[in-house]
């Protein structure tokens, strides 16, 4: 019998994966000799996100020939962000890593990751140097929003980094004491800072089932990372309302000065009505961005669990 004095979590988001899972397992196990001869032990944290085939059943056939494996599963689908907060609260290791399911993560780069948590890095990233495989106007919009972020957030969220992440107990645990409701990993992140390295690799297709994500999903997702890492649209609505203000009073004075000057008279129904559509939808558009922020400070205020577990072992 080896005795190991340490132990590293691999932390498993799934939903729906039944056959991801299995294949998941088979692969990464492959790198455990790698970490035994380096004294580590592996531990398998698989975070069952409310999946409606038969995830928690495999999961269950794993447990009986590996004891190292292990279960959260909630009562719902709670998010991809919920699951990986669960994961983190359940893992055990002196070192964490972040995996999804479907082997997008390749587990052959876990020994390289853990080389540099060995050298002294708190955390090891990874980035995807291109999209291929991914339809055209995702890419698009993707990095659209990544431009976006770098622009209007003060937190550094890295474009095609993906959420597999290694990294120490104390990065682990600042990442938990980040108890926000609205959950945006790739901010939270960045956000706790530390020192990390990064890896580029080629987009790898999911080795089975679909992508969980539509595009209304990930438009939602970027929204949500807009509202949780920065309040530039708040300053915009304000910046708006001061331009229109000068606006309208030069407009005013024009008016003025016209009709007094030369009786030209610039008030007719298409003008007003055209400034009152204009204006209105500007005002709905800020009213929009502030009941947004104010809807985040709904449910932080709320204080609800980010999820509910219905078993776990
Ligand atoms: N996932 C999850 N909850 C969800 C959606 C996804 O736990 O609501 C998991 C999924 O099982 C996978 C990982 O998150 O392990 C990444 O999902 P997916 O592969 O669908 O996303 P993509 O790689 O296409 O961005
Ligand atoms: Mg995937």
């Amino acid at each position: 019998m080896n005795t190991f004095d340490k132990t590293l979590s691999i932390i498993v988001p799934c939903y729906n994966e039944e056959e991801s899972v299995p294949l998941f397992y088979a692969e990464t196990i492959k790198q455990e000799a790698f970490f035994h001869e380096k004294g580590v032990e592996l531990e398998f944290v698989f975070v069952n996100d409310g999946s409606k085939d038969k995830t928690v059943q495999v999961v269950k056939e794993l447990r009986e020939k590996d004891e190292r494996v292990h279960l959260v599963s909630f009562s719902r689908n709670f998010g991809k962000e919920a699951a990986i907060y669960a994961g983190f609260q359940k893992a055990k290791g002196d070192f964490v890593v972040l995996m999804d399911a479907d082997l997008q993560d390749p587990p052959a780069l876990l020994p390289e990751m853990y080389g540099y948590i060995e050298s002294g890095y708190d955390s090891v990233a990874t980035r995807r140097v291109n999209r291929k495989g991914e339809p055209p106007i995702r890419s698009f919009f993707a990095r659209r929003f990544y431009g976006l972020m770098r622009k209007i957030s003060t937190t550094e969220i890295v474009d095609g980094a993906r959420d597999y992440r290694m990294m120490t107990r104390q990065v682990r645990d600042a990442i938990l004491s980040m108890t926000e409701y609205n959950r945006f990993s790739k901010g939270i992140f960045g956000w706790v800072g530390f020192d990390t390295k990064w890896l580029e690799y080629e987009n790898i297709q999911r080795a089975a089932g679909e992508t969980k994500w539509s595009f209304w999903k990930l438009f939602k997702y970027s929204i949500e990372g807009i509202m949780a890492f920065s309040t530039v649209p708040l300053m915009i609505s304000l910046v708006l309302g001061i331009t229109f203000d000068i606006l309208g009073f030069g407009f005013l004075l024009f008016f003025i000065i016209s009709a007094a000057v030369s009786g030209f008279n610039a008030f007719n129904g298409g003008t007003i009505v055209s400034s009152v559509v204009f204006i209105g939808g500007i005002i709905l558009t800020c009213m929009g961005i502030l009941g947004l922020y104010t809807s985040k400070l709904y449910l932080e205020v709320k204080n609800r669990p980010v999820y509910l577990v219905k078993e776990e072992f």
